[in-house]
């Protein structure tokens, strides 16, 4: 028998006498149909309690009768629920939890708010989970297998591109395989990053004095630029650094700074900033270069996606780049904002949250 508490009648109750049968009828369907579902449905109170739950939420959460009121947070005990559950926004994509009771599942957590209740939605998501890892691991473990062949490759083609006396029509074909292959160790090595990131859910968080790695990132864009002419402008209006993972944020801002210089035409201007906000501190490249149209913005982000390839290639870009800057600023809670203008160049910005932010330690 079902420990499931039954549905009590409709809250609005201004139903007219002669439609209360129907009504009563349509509560009943809608009660069994909840109840049917695979997914576990939960109905909160304004404070946080348990009010109503269907069988599926059960045993996903091993719920009992007596559990009514009882606040969800004694159930659900992970920090990154809790963290979720406080700052609810509609619509969200939910968050993903460790199953407490088997440590091999792993459930997806929604919650949508309607007036001071919300409804919770528990998926099991453990399929989709190990199908990702799947994935993940694939395309880390073919990177790292193609690194050594790789290696091999370009030292001797190096060596061969070198000997004096090679016949002039092999010549043009050693240069084009040793900007192939070169690209190739690019992608893997991209790759291998991205794979890294995905996997270090829990990097260890150090402090980052953001003058010294804004100004190590100009200067390695400055050498970059020489083929291209851009003025570069820096500026930095806090000396406040940042608790975060300094060798993937280099990583992320250089690929933003690069892109700047290699989606501008020559002797274009290109700004860094580093500036205090209410929410954070913030950094912007802005350029005034091809920019993009509004239709792939969204997209930008995603694997290998460029607006135009044969200019990514000529450019040297994996397009991987977007990808691995996504994941970066993921792990520091800020989100990569893109403005920008075709024919007249583009911003891209992020804002470090306060609780990432850390002044310079006094010495
Ligand atoms: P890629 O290696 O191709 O540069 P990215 O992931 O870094 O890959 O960027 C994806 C695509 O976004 C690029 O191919 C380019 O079309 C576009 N893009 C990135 N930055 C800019 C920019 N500053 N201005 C215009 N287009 C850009």
């Amino acid at each position: 028998m079902s420990n499931t508490m039954p549905i009590e009648n409709n809250q609005q109750g201004t139903l007219e006498p002669t439609s209360e049968k129907n009504a009563t009828g349509q509560l009943k369907k809608i009660s069994s149909a909840v109840q049917a579902l695979r997914d576990a449905v939960i109905l909160l109170n304004d404070d946080d309690g348990l009010e109503w739950w269907n069988q599926a939420a059960e045993d996903l959460l091993l719920l009992q009768v007596t559990d009514k009121g009882q606040s969800i947070f004694d159930f659900i005990r992970a920090p990154e629920f809790y963290q979720y559950y406080q700052s609810i926004t509609i619509p969200n994509d939910g968050v993903h939890i460790e199953s407490w009771r088997d440590a091999k599942r792993y459930l997806k957590c929604e919650i949508t708010p309607f007036g001071d209740e919300k409804l919770l939605i528990v998926y099991d998501v453990t399929r989709l989970h190990n199908l990702e890892e799947m994935r993940r691991d694939f395309v880390g473990n073919v990177s790292h297998e193609l690194r050594t062949p790789l290696t091999v490759m370009m030292g001797y083609l190096e060596n061969f591109s070198h000997q004096p006396d090679m016949p002039p029509h092999w010549r043009r074909g050693f240069e084009l395989m040793t900007q192939q292959t070169a690209r190739m160790n690019r992608i893997v090595n991209d790759l291998l990053l991205l794979s890294r990131i995905e996997i270090e859910e829990a990097h260890e968080l150090t402090y980052i004095d953001m003058t010294k790695l804004l100004t190590h990132v100009y200067d390695d864009a400055q050498a970059y630029n020489r083929a291209y002419g851009h003025t570069i402008h820096l500026q930095i209006d806090t000396y406040d650094g940042l608790q975060g993972s300094e060798m993937y944020l280099n990583s992320a801002l250089s690929n933003l700074v690069i892109n700047a210089i290699k989606y501008t035409p020559k002797g274009g201007n290109i700004s860094i900033s580093w500036t205090k906000t209410s929410e954070g501190c913030k950094f912007a490249v802005e350029d005034n270069g091809i920019g993009i149209a509004p239709q792939h913005i969204a997209r930008l982000t995603e694997r290998f996606y460029r607006i135009d390839k044969g200019r990514s290639r000529a450019t040297g870009g994996t397009g991987l780049g977007l990808a691995i800057v996504k994941h970066v600023l993921y792990q520091h809670e800020a989100n990569l904002k893109i403005d920008s203008v075709e024919g007249v160049g583009s911003t891209f910005s992020m804002v470090f949250p306060t609780a990432y932010v850390r002044s310079a330690p006094t010495s």
